[in-house]
């Protein structure tokens, strides 16, 4: 009968520092900040013609800070990088100054594309295409492919086709294929939140 209320009452502790060890470790996850850094490839193809995002404007760098919570940086215009929850492909180019909606892209100069009777606006991720356009939120690895135009679904294919893949280098997911550039820029690199 000891023997019972001992093994029960070693049980019992065993529990309680289970429970007080778990509750422990969700409330440190909750007090960290998030640690979000992820990399979307894309693409905005306009009439035919590949917009070209290489351009300082259109990055974020010392002295030139965008959106703390999705910008493009090191002169890359095809990588889009994602340091927050949530972010959607509208946000990403607001931060810009571009607007992207399912009727219109306009560029910062001023320069809209909106539908007509014969060219529309479309949005692929992953090959595939998404009517939520600009609500989309971006995921680690897409690959986005905004399209203007009246082009043929062949055209688009190889649009499509013409998407880089190489987010997967920056998010660290394909060590074999290379490594990313240094994102101190970032403050804290790879994996740390960023405020450049
Ligand atoms: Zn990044
Ligand atoms: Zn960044």
């Amino acid at each position: 009968m000891k023997k019972i209320i001992f093994i029960s009452a070693i049980a019992a502790v065993v529990i309680v520092i289970v429970i007080a060890v778990t509750s422990a470790m969700i409330l440190l996850q909750k007090s960290s900040p998030e640690k979000i850094h992820l990399h979307s490839d894309f693409k905005v193809y306009l009439n035919g013609q590949a917009y070209n995002f290489t351009s300082e404007k259109y990055m974020s760098m010392e002295g030139h800070h965008l959106s703390e919570r999705t910008h493009l940086h090191d002169m890359n215009g095809d990588i889009i990088h994602i340091h927050a929850a949530g972010v959607s492909l509208g946000e990403f180019f607001n931060s810009s100054d571009i607007k992207f909606n399912s009727t219109c892209f306009v560029l910062n100069n001023g320069t809209s594309y909106c539908n007509s009777d014969n060219s529309k606006i479309k949005l692929y991720v992953n090959g595939i295409e998404n009517i939520q356009m600009e609500k989309y939120n971006l995921k680690d690895l897409d690959r986005i492919l905004i399209t203007y135009g009246n082009e043929s679904s062949e055209q688009i294919k190889s649009q499509i086709d013409g998407v880089t893949d190489v987010s997967c280098i920056y998010s660290l997911k394909c060590p074999e294929r290379g490594s990313p550039p240094d994102e101190s820029s970032c403050v804290g690199g790879n994996g740390t939140m960023c405020v450049g």
